[in-house]
């Protein structure tokens, strides 16, 4: 944002509108020297009385934001760019959380074979042996709950039929059969069960 862009723009639009800074301090409440901070840049107008001030100037919020008129065609390629951006981040969060279950599984899996290595070779009575290996097999169970969450939540699976894309809810994919992250379900789209692939991004 550009404060000082933003304050010519206050000024330009109260001037068009045959105002005075005291004119406009006057009706929005504030002092001659509030305005004079905006217009040059030195302050923004507060957020609680932005909604005013803008309707008082005839120009919208975004308008105010950007320090000049958006035309309507800009207005959409503005929104565009901000979805575009929101789906990046989005892409970004996913993969991290797919990687995190990498992480997640293969330190599960490592334990559970540390813990039955030392079960089956270190010295300790028997009921600690049978107890170790029980709990090396219960610390797995939070890790696939997890880890199903997170690639149920995270981008979209493709019907190797059809194509489509979709997210299936979190039963579909705790019980349906995979080959790493290609899972085999019934696609809503085509009817099919076959196997579906892990994607990131959706292709519109
Ligand atoms: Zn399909």
């Amino acid at each position: 944002m550009d404060q000082i862009q933003i304050g010519k723009f206050i000024a330009a639009c109260r001037r068009e509108k045959g105002m005075t800074q005291a004119q406009l301090a006057e009706k929005m409440g504030v002092s001659d020297r509030a305005v004079s901070k905006w217009e040059t840049g030195k302050n923004m107008p507060d957020s609680s009385i932005m909604l005013d001030l803008c309707s008082e100037l005839g120009i919208s919020v975004n308008d105010l934001l950007n320090g000049r008129r958006i035309a309507m065609d800009n207005y959409k390629e503005i929104a565009e760019k901000t979805m575009l951006e929101m789906q990046q981040v989005k892409e970004q969060n996913d993969r991290m959380l797919l990687h995190t279950e990498i992480l997640m599984c293969s330190l599960s899996v490592a334990l559970l074979l540390v813990l039955n290595i030392f079960a089956k070779y270190a010295e300790m009575p028997d009921w600690v042996r049978v107890l170790l290996v029980i709990v090396s097999f219960l610390q797995l169970i939070p890790c696939i709950c997890f880890s199903i969450k997170i690639e149920q939540k995270a981008g979209y699976y493709m019907c190797k039929n059809c194509g489509e894309q979709w997210v299936p809810d979190y039963t579909q994919v705790l019980f349906s059969p995979h080959i790493g992250w290609n899972r085999k379900m019934t696609c809503p789209h085509c009817g099919k069960r076959c196997y579906h692939k892990k994607v990131l991004t959706k292709d519109e």
